[in-house]
């Protein structure tokens, strides 16, 4: 089976190494430093103190913009570049960890009570007490930063497998809490988690390509890509993404089903845009997905799945948007213009398949958490040591997603993530013949 490009897990191990071994290198050459200085080991976690969780959680959320993760790490990386993504990664993750804490706290006792749910629930208790120490002062010396970092790898690991886990908490609870209320948690909850663990993957990033020797066996760090910045990849091709996805989701459509539709790329395939691959491609991934199975089954396999690329017009071809130009401030009069929506340069992507749409009876509940009509012969059985392969479906962007569908995941997340950085996704069902889904994504919103 193909592999997926870019999985995040694969690339926690190789995080770690360099890092320990730097550590160690780091350890030997400061063993003759007085004690007194700063964390000549990383800070013991502490006990979570319940006011602190609640100060924190009162904090606004800050919300998160691409240009905010691309303004600590343009080039040239240097160590004060570092130490600044840190202090920014600082100021952000133990109020947004807070949040989380608060708002498993709110659910009913029985269902955070529930084994998955309070695994989650310590989850995060355990990452906000081991960045707590961190929050009390700056980060201003490299021996800090990259104990930092490896807190932030940690942080990255421990969170990996949330999805699953939070999936069948919320399955076994379901007599204890309605239908609506998991969606509106789970959507919230899956939402931050999205931009939580960008911050600390685009921290991790950024310090493996301060490091010449690192960032060549890391995946953080595209091989060779010269337009990545951190995690985002400023000259991203959608095209190039679709056809990674188009390899993955073929293998295990043929696995399955035994055959694979083909999927033709029109448009701007050459369009370019400043995204986040690994978002990009769980998004795809899954709607690919939706399209080969509702391909097949229909018995429409001849019919290839089309994808279509569109660039949104240049701003300045527009003379509405010329004249909004016009009236932003210019470079002198402020170094970080807000560009109105209108000029964000993105790209919009549709998945035309002719799989037979989508009832009428379905379509009202397709973004729901959960909702599914996969086969009857392939419900979950949650009894199990819950290695089945829709858990595996569910497990996240860059997660080991093995089935063709589960757990009813794809568009609702999908969606979260597109939604992140501002774009969307629509679906237009012509039933009896087929589905577009149309995916908008935006670029970088201020520079
Ligand atoms: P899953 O694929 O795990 O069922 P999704 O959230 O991806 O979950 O999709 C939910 C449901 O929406 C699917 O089970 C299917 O009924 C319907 N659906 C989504 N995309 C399509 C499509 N392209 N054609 C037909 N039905 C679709
Ligand atoms: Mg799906």
């Amino acid at each position: 089976m193909a592999s997926r490009p870019m999985v995040l897990d694969s690339r926690l191990i190789r995080v770690l190494c360099p890092l320990k071994r730097q550590s160690r290198r780091l350890a030997t050459a400061t063993s003759k430093i007085p004690q007194s200085r700063p964390w000549s080991h990383p800070p013991a976690s502490v006990n979570i103190d319940n006011d602190q969780v609640a100060r924190l959680a009162s904090q606004r959320m800050h919300p998160l913009t691409l240009a905010d993760l691309v303004r600590h790490g343009r080039p040239p990386l240097s160590a004060e570049t570092l130490f600044s993504s840190a202090n920014f990664t600082l100021s952000l993750l133990p109020i947004r960890l807070a949040h989380r804490i608060e708002a498993l706290r709110n659910l009913p006792f029985i269902v955070v009570s529930n084994p998955h749910i309070s695994r989650i629930y310590n989850n995060y208790i355990h990452s906000l007490s081991t960045l707590l120490p961190y929050q009390e002062r700056r980060i201003t010396n490299l021996e800090d930063e990259i104990q930092f970092t490896e807190v932030m790898a940690d942080l990255v690991q421990t969170h990996s497998n949330t999805i699953p886990i939070l999936a069948r908490g919320f399955l076994e609870c379901r007599k204890y809490i309605g239908a609506a209320d998991v969606t509106r948690f789970l959507d919230e909850h899956l939402r931050a988690r999205i931009g939580t663990r960008l911050i600390a993957e685009q921290h991790i990033a950024l310090h493996l390509s301060s490091q010449p020797h690192c960032s060549r066996d890391s995946r953080y760090q595209q091989d060779g890509c010269s337009s990545c910045i951190g995690v985002i990849d400023t000259a991203l091709r959608p095209a190039e993404i679709t056809r990674h996805c188009e390899s993955f989701v073929s293998e295990i459509c043929e696995l399955k089903y035994g055959v694979r539709p083909t999927v033709v790329i029109n448009g701007q395939p050459d369009t370019t845009l400043a995204h986040v691959p690994t978002h990009l491609e769980y998004i795809l991934t899954e709607l690919l997905k939706n399209a080969f199975r509702a391909t097949v089954e229909s018995g429409k396999e001849r019919e290839p799945i089309e994808v279509t690329i569109a660039a949104s017009p240049d701003p300045p071809s527009s003379p509405l948007v010329k004249m909004k130009i016009d009236l932003l401030p210019t470079e002198q009069e402020t170094s970080d213009p807000i560009l109105p929506d209108s000029c964000i340069p993105g790209v919009t992507i549709r998945i035309r398949d002719r799989g037979g749409g989508i009832s009428p009876e379905t379509l009202p509940n397709i973004w729901a958490y959960s909702f599914t009509t996969f086969g009857d012969d392939e419900v979950l059985d949650f009894s199990n040591n819950g290695n089945n392969d829709a858990l595996n479906a569910i497990s996240g962007a860059g997660g080991d997603s093995s089935s063709l569908a589960g757990l009813g995941y794809g568009l609702p997340l999908g969606r979260a993530y597109a939604e992140h950085f501002g774009g969307g996704v629509q679906v237009q069902s012509l039933w009896g013949w087929g589905t577009d889904v149309y995916l908008k994504l935006r670029g970088l919103g201020r520079m």
